[in-house]
């Protein structure tokens, strides 16, 4: 039975109330970060998993592609473009290998929350199937580099190695790379494969270098501190700050092995039931070849309605619809929210545990220990209740006038977002900074190609649509890049550019999807939602659907003399 519109009514004044809470706590919005890891923060940003810095000769070469960024962007646009005949690709990576995100993220508990099939891409190419439902952090990582491996990645791959500067060489119609190993390469076709959630953010925390004892980012993570399987941590008091995706999946073994841990909170995250399984193997015996191409184009299609529900869905008005779709959302909150009261044993941790906005204003999250591990008697919840850590002293974050003295202190801060494209300077024709281009609002065509910059190609940017399985996302631009690469070099072109027409319809298309819902402004700040800006009108993702992208993508192609000026 259905509740009264009254219940559901004040419920949302109450998510209301919450984000109000948390933008008057922010109003700086994305500028109470900084992603600069520089001075005193240098030590955040080096590479823990790296054995040494492996010194070489600058490289002055030139090769036909290049890929910024060797995560799964790079890996699975490369096999399209061995399939289509490519030889000479270049990656160029920070890390000191392949694996992008999985490189960098190897918290305790790190796994994927997508299906496996689902998230691990070419699995029918590699003839792989994952081990479980949902695959552990180092499964993925073997994964990618398996794929470098098959498709003969490394050869030309350059790693612990940043691009500074990418440049347009008219004359020669190419691009040339500067990064900081005095590098000066040259590139046909670069492909910005920098990750979405790539550099590490930490919060502007007064304080946050006096802190005396250990600390570092989740994403890297100092094994040497806390040993292999967290043992050195027995006699350890342990804080982190933060209680997104990735403190969820490490809080759980973090609450085993630490002699006391303080998690740290401002708002926290919606946790539902993980249905994991090791993988069938009779099941798996029987895939056909073909079969994950096969789950992704069913995938594409979404949830297919009955006849039923289609007749039922035209015969509600507009407001009618959202209401449905509202009330259906807070009923799953609500389930959340009944989940918490049956684990967490003390009311009150109960209590501050549970996520007061609609379902995916944030990034929800999917664990059966998250939760328990408040019921062991060494785990703290300190609840901000939206304010969060603001200060830190030499002994550790403070909050309300209660020091926290702590031995490590773990940010699981997040990440800057989506600035693929644009983190090292790209000066395209007529001398032209893409950030410049950029100042008034992004400008692309499918959040891939933008005009001035010829042979250039964005992965996983803005004007891109949102798909909560990132890798359908990123196969299927590396499906379109590889074309357009693969259409340019067998009729003969130098370059492919989108055109001015091309580039203003897709900025329309993003601006007409904007405001489809009030759920940025009416969203507790989060990444999601720029901490609350709303002022961005064509900077986020289209969002017109990933069915609708998917379909603009090959109308781009089937015209590509109209899309594209090729010289
Ligand atoms: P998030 O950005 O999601 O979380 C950052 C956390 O830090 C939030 O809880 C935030 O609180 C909190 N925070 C920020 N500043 C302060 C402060 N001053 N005091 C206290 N708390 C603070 O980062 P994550 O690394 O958790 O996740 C990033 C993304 O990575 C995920 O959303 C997901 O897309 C991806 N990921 C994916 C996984 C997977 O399974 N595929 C696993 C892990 C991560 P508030 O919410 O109030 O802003």
């Amino acid at each position: 039975m259905r509740n009264e519109q009254a219940y559901y009514d004040e419920i949302k004044k109450k998510f209301a109330e919450e984000r109000e809470i948390r933008v008057n706590f922010r109003p700086e919005g994305t500028a109470q970060f900084t992603s600069e890891f520089t001075g005193e923060l240098e030590k955040y940003a080096v590479d823990p998993y790296a054995e040494e810095r492996v010194e070489r000769e600058p490289i002055t070469d030139t090769v036909e592609c290049l890929f910024i960024g060797g995560g799964f962007s790079a890996l699975l646009t490369s096999a399209r473009l061995r399939e289509r005949g490519v030889e000479s690709i270049r990656i160029v990576e920070r890390g000191a290998d392949v694996g992008g995100t999985w490189y960098w993220n190897r918290y305790p508990g790190v796994a994927c929350d997508v299906v496996s099939y689902d998230y691990l891409p070419l699995l029918d190419e590699m003839n792989y199937v994952p081990k479980n439902h949902y695959s552990r952090g180092d499964e993925i990582l073997e994964h990618c580099q398996a794929i470098a491996n098959k498709y003969d990645l490394y050869d030309l791959a350059v790693f612990q190695t940043t691009v500074t500067s990418t440049t347009w060489l008219a004359s020669e119609q190419m691009w040339e790379l500067k990064t900081d190993r005095g590098d000066v390469m040259k590139a046909r076709f670069v492909i910005c494969a920098n990750g979405t959630l790539s550099k590490p953010k930490l919060a502007k925390i007064e304080g946050i270098n006096d802190f005396q004892g250990d600390s570092f980012h989740t994403s890297r993570w100092d094994y040497d501190f806390t040993g292999q399987d967290l043992s050195n941590l027995k006699d350890k008091v342990v804080g982190i700050i933060g209680t997104g995706a990735t403190a969820v999946q490490a809080v759980p073994g973090l609450g085993e092995s630490a002699k006391e841990l303080y998690v740290f909170q401002r708002t926290p995250s919606s946790i539902d039931i993980r249905n994991d399984w090791p993988t069938d193997p009779d099941w798996a015996a029987k895939l056909k070849p073909g079969w994950q191409q096969k789950r992704r184009e069913r995938n594409l299609q979404g949830p297919q309605l009955t006849e039923e529900q289609k007749k039922k869905q035209a015969s509600r008005t507009k407001e009618e619809k959202l209401r449905h779709q509202e009330n259906n959302n807070i009923d799953y909150m609500m389930r959340i929210h009944d989940r918490i009261e049956k684990t967490v044993d003390d009311p009150q941790t109960a209590e501050a545990l549970k996520p007061w906005y609609m379902f995916m204003c944030k990034r929800p999250c999917f664990h059966n220990d998250y939760l328990p591990t408040f019921n062991r008697p060494n785990v703290h919840l300190i609840d901000t209740h939206g304010e969060g850590i603001t200060k830190i002293t030499e002994k550790g974050p403070e909050f309300k006038g209660k020091e926290y003295e702590l031995d490590l202190l773990i940010f699981a801060t997040g990440f800057e977002v989506q600035k693929t494209g644009i983190y090292n300077q790209i000066i395209g024709k007529n001398n032209l900074d893409l950030e410049d281009k950029y100042s008034d609002g992004i400008r692309t065509l499918l959040g891939i190609h933008t005009e001035g910059f010829p042979n250039l190609f964005i992965m996983g940017g803005y004007q891109a649509s949102f798909q909560f399985n990132l890798t359908d996302m990123l196969q299927t631009q590396g499906d379109h890049i590889a074309d357009c690469i693969a259409y340019a070099r067998e009729h003969d072109h130098n370059t492919i550019e989108p055109t001015a027409a091309s580039e203003e319809w897709w900025v329309q298309e993003v601006i007409s999807h904007r405001g489809k819902t009030k759920r940025n402004e009416e969203c507790t700040p989060g990444y999601y939602n720029f901490e609350g800006e709303s002022n961005r009108r064509q900077d986020g993702n289209y969002n017109g659907g990933f069915l609708q992208y998917f379909n603009h993508m090959a109308e781009v192609r089937s015209k590509m003399q109209n899309s594209f000026i090729f010289d």
